[in-house]
C-alpha cells in the first residue's frame, strides 16, 4: 500500500487522482487552497484526508507535509504535484503579482513539496514523485506566458531531480495533459475549445481519469525502471 500525497485534490484532475489512488487501496491525503466544500466532498467520498495548504507558501508546505504524514500513518511514498493555476492574457499586461501567483503555485509549489517529502523517501531508498505539467510547457501557448514558463520549468525540475534522486531509489516523472474537461478551462470560449479539439488528433477533450491512469502507471511497480520521463496525455496534440 502506498502513502500518497496529492496537491490540488479538491477538484478536477486532482480529485480524479484522489479517487483513483483510493480505489487502488492506497492511503491518500491531499492539499487544497481554499475550497472547503469541494475538499470535504472528495474527502468524505474517498476516505482521503483533506489538508488546507497554499503550496506557494514554503512554511505552509512544511506544516502540511507533517500533517499528511500523521494522517497517512507514515511518511509519504508517492508525491503528486498537481496543484496549478492558469492566467490568460497578453504578456505586456501581466502584472508582477499575476506572474508570481502562477510561477509560485505551479513551479515553486512543486519544488517546496519535493524538498519536504524527499528526506523520508531517501531514508527509505524508495519513492515516487509525479509532476503534472502541461502540453503548453512543451509547445508554449500564446497569451499564457507565465503558465507556459511554469510548466516548462517543471520539465527541468523533473529531469534534474530524477538524476539527483535516482541513486536514492526515487523516480521522478512528469505527465503533460492536453485539454482536459475541468473548471480550469471554464474561461475558454466555445470557439477556442472547438478549435483545440479539432487540432487534437484523437478529436476529443480529455477526462481527468485519462490523466489519473498515466499517474497511476508511474506510481506502479511496472514503472520502477522509468525516471526523468515526460509523458503527454493530450490526444496527440503536442506531437
Ligand atoms: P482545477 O480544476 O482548476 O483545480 C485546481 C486544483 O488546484 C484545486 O484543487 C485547487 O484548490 C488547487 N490549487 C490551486 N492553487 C493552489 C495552491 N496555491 N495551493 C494548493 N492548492 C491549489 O485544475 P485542473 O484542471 O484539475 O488542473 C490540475 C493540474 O493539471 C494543474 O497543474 C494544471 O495546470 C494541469 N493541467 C490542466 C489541464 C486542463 O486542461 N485542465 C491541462 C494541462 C495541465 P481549490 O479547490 O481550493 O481552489
Amino acid at each position: 500500500m502506498n502513502r500518497v500525497l496529492i496537491s490540488g485534490g479538491s477538484r478536477g484532475i486532482g480529485a480524479a487522482l484522489v479517487r483513483a489512488f483510493a480505489k487502488n487501496g492506497d492511503a491518500v491525503a491531499f492539499l487544497y487552497r481554499e475550497n472547503d466544500t469541494a475538499a470535504n466532498a472528495v474527502a468524505s467520498e474517498t476516505g482521503a484526508a483533506a489538508i488546507r495548504c497554499d503550496v506557494s507558501c514554503p512554511d505552509a508546505v512544511r506544516v502540511a507535509v507533517k500533517k499528511a504524514e500523521t494522517a497517512l500513518g507514515g511518511a509519504v511514498t508517492v508525491l503528486v504535484n498537481n496543484a496549478g493555476v492558469s492566467h490568460i492574457g497578453l504578456s505586456r499586461d501581466l502584472s508582477d503579482a499575476e506572474w508570481r501567483r502562477v510561477i509560485d503555485t505551479n513551479l515553486s509549489g512543486a519544488f517546496y513539496l519535493c524538498r519536504e517529502a524527499q528526506g523520508a523517501m531517501i531514508a527509505a531508498k524508495n519513492g515516487r514523485i509525479i509532476n503534472i505539467g502541461s502540453m503548453w510547457g512543451k509547445t508554449g501557448a500564446s497569451c499564457e506566458v507565465a503558465y507556459s514558463a511554469s510548466k516548462a520549468g517543471l520539465r527541468g525540475l523533473t529531469m534534474a531531480l530524477a538524476k539527483e534522486l535516482g541513486p536514492s531509489g526515487i523516480t521522478v516523472n512528469c505527465v503533460e495533459p492536453g485539454l482536459i474537461d475541468t473548471e480550469m478551462n471554464a474561461a475558454l470560449d466555445a470557439d477556442t475549445r472547438e478549435a483545440l479539439i479539432e487540432e487534437t488528433p484523437l478529436c476529443r477533450i480529455g477526462s481527468p481519469s485519462d490523466v489519473a491512469a498515466a499517474v497511476l502507471f508511474f506510481a506502479s511497480d511496472a514503472a520502477s525502471f522509468i525516471t526523468g520521463q515526460i509523458l503527454g496525455v493530450d490526444g496527440g496534440f503536442a506531437v
